[in-house]
Formats: C-alpha cells, sequence, structure tokens
C-alpha cells in the first residue's frame, strides 16, 4: 500500500526521546518480520576521489582544490576484494567520485571481472559510480557486477538545483534508476536528511517517491557539512544530535513503510556518534558497509567532515564492527549475498 504522506509527516516530526523510541521498536518489529536481524555486509573500496562534478555539499568536487586525487591500483583493489572474500563479506562495493571517460569504463569493467576471479566468482558487486549511458551500464552489468547505488539526493527539483550547478541533470540522474532497472540491476536509491532548504514534507515526499520507484536498496544519511565546499558556512550551526536523529528516524520510517526493501546503515550515522550505525541496525537498517579502502587512501575521501575510522586498517575494524553486532543481538550473514527480499519478490 502507498503510504499515506500525513502519516510519513507525523513520524518524521517526532522529536520527544519516548516517542522516538517507540518509532525505532516499532522499526525493529518490521524489520524482524520482513527481513530478520542478520546484518549483510558489504565491504566498500573508495576507489578513486577523482571527479567529474561540483555537487556544492561534497567534500571531493571537481572545484575542491585542497587535496591530492588518487586511483586505487588494479592490483590493489584486486587484493582488497579478495581480503573481503577471505573475510566472508559476502558482498563488495566499488564507489568512487563520478568519471564517464573510456578509460574509466574499460578500468571498471576489467576490475569487476578480476573480482569474480578471485573470488570463485562469489563475491556480490554492488557499483556506486554515478550517472553513466545505458550501454555503459550494461557493460558492467555483463561483467558481473548485480546491484547499483544511485541516490538522487532529493526529489524536490528547486531543492536539488540548489544543491547543484545548472549542467547537473536532475532529469537524467532519476532517469539512471529506470535504466539501472532495465538493465536487470538490483536499485539503490537515497536522499541526504538534513538538507539546507529541506523541509519535512520534501522528506516525505522523498519517501513516496522511493515507493512510486519500487526501490530495491535505500542507502540514506544526514547531510554532513564539508569546509572546503560551497556549502562549508553551514558547519557553524550545524547540530550533530539532531543529525542523527534526523538520519534515524528516516530509515525507522522507510523500514515500516516499506517494509522488504534493504536498508543501509550508513558511515555518516557513525560519523556523528561512535556508534550510530548500530543504532542504524536498532532503528530498522539490515546492510552496513564496512571500509575496506586502504588506510593510506582514506584521507583523500572524506565527502564530509569527520569520517570515522581514517587511521585503522581494515582488520583492526572487522573485529570492533563483530563485537558492536553481537553486543545488539544480531548475527553477521557471513558467505551470503542478502539480496533485497523485495528484490526476490519482484522476481517471483
Ligand atoms: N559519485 C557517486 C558516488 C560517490 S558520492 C555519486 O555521487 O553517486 C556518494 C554519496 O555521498 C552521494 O550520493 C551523497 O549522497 C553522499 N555525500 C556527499 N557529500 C555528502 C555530505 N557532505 N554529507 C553526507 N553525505 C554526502
Ligand atoms: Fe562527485 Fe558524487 Fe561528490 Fe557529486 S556527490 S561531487 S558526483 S563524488
Amino acid at each position: 500500500m502507498r503510504p499515506d504522506k500525513n502519516e510519513l509527516v507525523r513520524m518524521l516530526s517526532i522529536t520527544k526521546d519516548d516517542e522516538l523510541q517507540e518509532l525505532y521498536n516499532q522499526a525493529y518489529e518490521v524489520k524482524k518480520k520482513y527481513v530478520g536481524t542478520k546484518v549483510y555486509f558489504r565491504g566498500i573500496i573508495e576507489l578513486s576521489n577523482i571527479c567529474t562534478k561540483n555537487c556544492y555539499y561534497c567534500g571531493i568536487r571537481k572545484s575542491n582544490l585542497d587535496f591530492q586525487r588518487y586511483t586505487i591500483t588494479m592490483e590493489e583493489a584486486l587484493a582488497e576484494a579478495k581480503w573481503c572474500y577471505e573475510q566472508r563479506y559476502g558482498s563488495l562495493v566499488i564507489q568512487a567520485g563520478e568519471r564517464i571517460d573510456p578509460d574509466w569504463v574499460d578500468f571498471i569493467e576489467e576490475l569487476i571481472r578480476g573480482v569474480k576471479r578471485v573470488s570463485d566468482g562469489k563475491l556480490g558487486i554492488t557499483l556506486s559510480l554515478g550517472e553513466q549511458s545505458e550501454d555503459v551500464y550494461r557493460r558492467w552489468f555483463e561483467a558481473g557486477a548485480h546491484r547499483y547505488l544511485l541516490r538522487v539526493e532529493t526529489t524536490n527539483p528547486e531543492l536539488y538545483k540548489s544543491l547543484h550547478p545548472a549542467d547537473h541533470d536532475f532529469e537524467y540522474r532519476k532517469s539512471c534508476l529506470d535504466l539501472l532497472r532495465k538493465t536487470g540491476y538490483q536499485v539503490g536509491t537515497g536522499v541526504m536528511v538534513g538538507l539546507p532548504g529541506q523541509t519535512i514534507e520534501d522528506i516525505a515526499e522523498d519517501i513516496l517517491f522511493f515507493y512510486d520507484k519500487d526501490v530495491d536498496m535505500l542507502g540514506m544519511g544526514p547531510y554532513i557539512p564539508h569546509h572546503g565546499t560551497p556549502l562549508g558556512h553551514l558547519e557553524k550551526s550545524f547540530e550533530p544530535d539532531n543529525a542523527l536523529k534526523m538520519g534515524l528516524k528516516m530509515i525507522a520510517t522507510c523500514r515500516i513503510t516499506l517494509k522488504d526493501v534493504n536498508i543501509a546503515t550508513t558511515t555518516a550515522l557513525q560519523a556523528l556518534h561512535p556508534e550510530g550505525r548500530e543504532m542504524g541496525l536498532l532503528a530498522g537498517a539490515n546492510v552496513l558497509m564496512p571500509n575496506i579502502t586502504d588506510t593510506k587512501y582514506r584521507e583523500g575521501y572524506q565527502l564530509y567532515e569527520g569520517k570515522p575510522c581514517m587511521d585503522e586498517n581494515a582488520n583492526q575494524c572487522v573485529g570492533c564492527l563483530s563485537r558492536r553486532i553481537a553486543s545488539i543481538g544480531e548475527t553477521i550473514g557471513f558467505d551470503e549475498w542478502g539480496d533485497s527480499r523485495h528484490f526476490e519478490a519482484r522476481k517471483s
């Protein structure tokens, strides 16, 4: 059933702690019923911070000249993938700034084939590489990727316009979700919450958009200002506690209304609170993306301020993550792809 907008606004407007807890509990019940309490890991490789775009909120936007650009080599990326496989993570996410040039497209295609090779064909591959042509999406799908994450960032066209230069095409971004679906991917999208100028009504409309697009996966997180961007002045008035609450409310509201989709508990939540990602799981998320990028590159991939685990090695993070998940009474879906139940239900 299509969610009721007033009900969405009501849930998203909750501020009292006891009512918030009730919302999270309700979402957890829905999660238990529809997707269970197994957390699926997707090791994320931040492949490159080179980006041809200039989103006003993002720390690695093209015009930010404050830091070194990098691209991880094929050998390093495959070693990270192999490590991920050996840790028995079921899947890998390959994320980077947006590039559409042929060398990049070839590189990614080769990398996808390589990941399949080093993992006996077993690692699931999710891509988060921005807007591409249908042909490119198909080539990467045929090489072995099977999920794609492309946040629309907001569904309010005016708000989108205020956050991007004029040559960033909102309509094309949205249409990419259709191209991805047509190609055969499990389709993930999402928005940032707490964007400057965004209202609760806007966020309710975002959720209605997710429902109407019938998406399989969601990755949503609080917007966190970055000093090296045109919106850097917002740092002064930024309230981490409110941003965290809004992020959690969004997860809970989506779980309650969309039920069987996969929802990620994002690193941006952890940037706001040491236990932010566990809180996300308790508010209804069921996917977690441990960062497996070599620490020497992490400094260069700061989309927002205060990203956690900047100087920890991937294996140190695994230990702390497993303990944290056990501490909230959940288990980890080792060796499993953990595909979206929503996607499976549509197929059958
Ligand atoms: N270039 C690709 C993937 C990397 S960016 C793309 O844009 O799709 C991945 C996500 O980081 C973006 O979709 C955006 O939602 C998020 N992001 C960027 N800047 C952020 C910020 N300041 N706070 C929180 N999330 C941010
Ligand atoms: Fe580039 Fe993605 Fe950042 Fe936009 S959000 S500047 S496309 S990396």
